[in-house]
């Protein structure tokens, strides 16, 4: 079977892995040619993204960028573009299967573009879905695209949810990221190198500080809402250290499936490549033995409050979800920019969706219904949350 594929953000950690994924699959005799590829700002990797796989398309966000990418690849045949506009070029190309793993809400319009198109999107990015939630939902309807969810979670729920209607609840596992036993005097002076260093995942910066912070698991629990169609008291989240479970469905008649695996990425993106089929990839294999014990906790609200701040979220509404992940992205760059502490991440995101009320009465209740009106308030949130990183960076 010959399947043409996109990959949105070929240059980042879900990206390689799902160069790797395919390169093994290709060596295998599979055709997958590749229609195109993204980056932002690394032209190296781009570059090489294109020898490895050949792709008819390569788009570059930054426009400066550009002429640095058409000398990378020269003598390739692989037309270059730049810009938002290009992005979206890149998602809209016909290709069968569309991996969107560009980080935060830039990924949006691209996956979008893709989504309109009505193929199988794979989606790692789970900011798009967290800020656009219902409206993202919708459009993937009313196009016919299939979502594939890459997030290691709600992959393995896709995995196991054999029976959508008998089902009771969800659980989302957790690995507890690298501040799990600190306390919070430690975790006050904890340092962008150390928020990155995860102790079972190797990921992008954003998502490595959100896993410390515990607000990937918050913005995961939005995810899963809308994705499986589930509220907020539905959906339970459990601290399991050793990440070998990779999420839970538990349904009506107490029986509880879940899908098991090693904490590698190229598992959930091998499956939403080869989805309703499997490969054989040679992805870690899960040693049980060797692993002897799973370990269950509850998170700690006290250390960890993304996650209260997450459920308050959802329980608002689309607007005020959108708005915990623009708020988020600032705090988190602010801290990776060493302008703010760390624990004035979820203070930063908790202040501005607060001024944001006192603001706008009503902004954050209301349903957006529009792509423009998501815009809308993810741009009042970043303001928010770079007026409250402002002030508390030079308090
Ligand atoms: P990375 O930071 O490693 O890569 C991000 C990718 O997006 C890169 O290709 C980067 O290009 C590109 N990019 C960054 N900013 C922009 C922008 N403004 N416009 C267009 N492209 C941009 O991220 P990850 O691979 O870790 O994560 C990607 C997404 O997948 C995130 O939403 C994350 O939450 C999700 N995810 C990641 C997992 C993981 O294991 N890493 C697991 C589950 C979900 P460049 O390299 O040139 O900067
Ligand atoms: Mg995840």
């Amino acid at each position: 079977m010959t399947r043409t594929l996109s990959i949105l953000g070929v240059t980042g950690s879900v990206g390689q892995s799902t160069m790797q994924v395919i390169e093994e699959l290709r060596a295998q005799g599979r055709e997958l040619p590749v229609e195109a590829v993204t980056a932002a700002t690394r032209v190296d990797l781009l570059a090489d993204a294109c020898r490895r796989l050949r792709p008819k398309f390569a788009a570059i966000a930054n426009p400066a960028l550009l002429g640095e990418a058409r000398e990378a690849l020269v003598g390739l045949d692989i037309e270059v573009g730049a810009g938002p506009a290009a992005l979206d070029e890149a998602g809209a190309r016909p290709a069968d299967w569309v991996m969107s793993a560009i980080v935060g809400a830039a990924g949006l319009s691209p996956t979008m573009a893709a989504v309109r198109r009505g193929g199988h999107v794979a989606l790692a990015n789970k900011e798009c879905l967290v800020c656009a939630g219902p409206l993202f939902i919708e459009a993937a309807k009313a196009h016919g695209a299939t979502l594939l969810p890459v997030d290691s979670e709600h992959n393995a729920i896709f995995q196991v949810l054999t029976h959508p209607e008998r089902v009771e609840r969800l659980t989302l596992t957790a690995s507890g990221g690298p501040f799990r036993t600190w306390s919070r005097e430690q975790m006050a002076q904890a340092t962008p190198a150390q928020a990155c260093a995860h102790p079972m995942w190797n990921m992008g910066r954003k998502i490595s500080v959100d896993s410390a912070t515990l607000m990937n698991k918050g913005l995961e629990l939005i995810e899963a809402s809308y994705l499986f169609g589930f509220k907020s008291e539905f959906i339970d989240v459990i601290v399991h250290p050793q990440s070998t479970i990779h999420s839970l469905v538990h349904y009506i008649d107490g029986s509880v499936l879940a899908q098991l695996g090693s904490p590698d990425m190229r598992i959930p993106i091998a499956y939403a490549l080869t989805w309703p089929d499997r490969a054989h990839v040679s992805t870690s294999r899960l040693d049980l033995a060797k692993l002897a014990q799973l370990t269950f906790e509850a998170p700690d609200p006290v250390r960890f409050p993304a996650l209260r701040l997450a459920r308050a979220a959802l329980d608002r509404g689309a607007s005020a979800t959108t708005a915990l992940s623009a708020a988020n992205e600032v705090a988190v760059e602010a801290f990776l920019e060493g302008r703010i502490r760390f624990l004035d991440i979820c203070r930063t995101v908790e202040e501005a969706l607060s001024h944001l009320e006192g603001a706008e009465a009503g902004l954050l209740a209301k349903l957006p219904s529009s792509f423009d009106e998501v815009r809308a308030v993810d741009q009042a949130a970043r303001r928010a949350a770079r007026l409250v990183a402002g002030n508390t960076a030079a308090a």
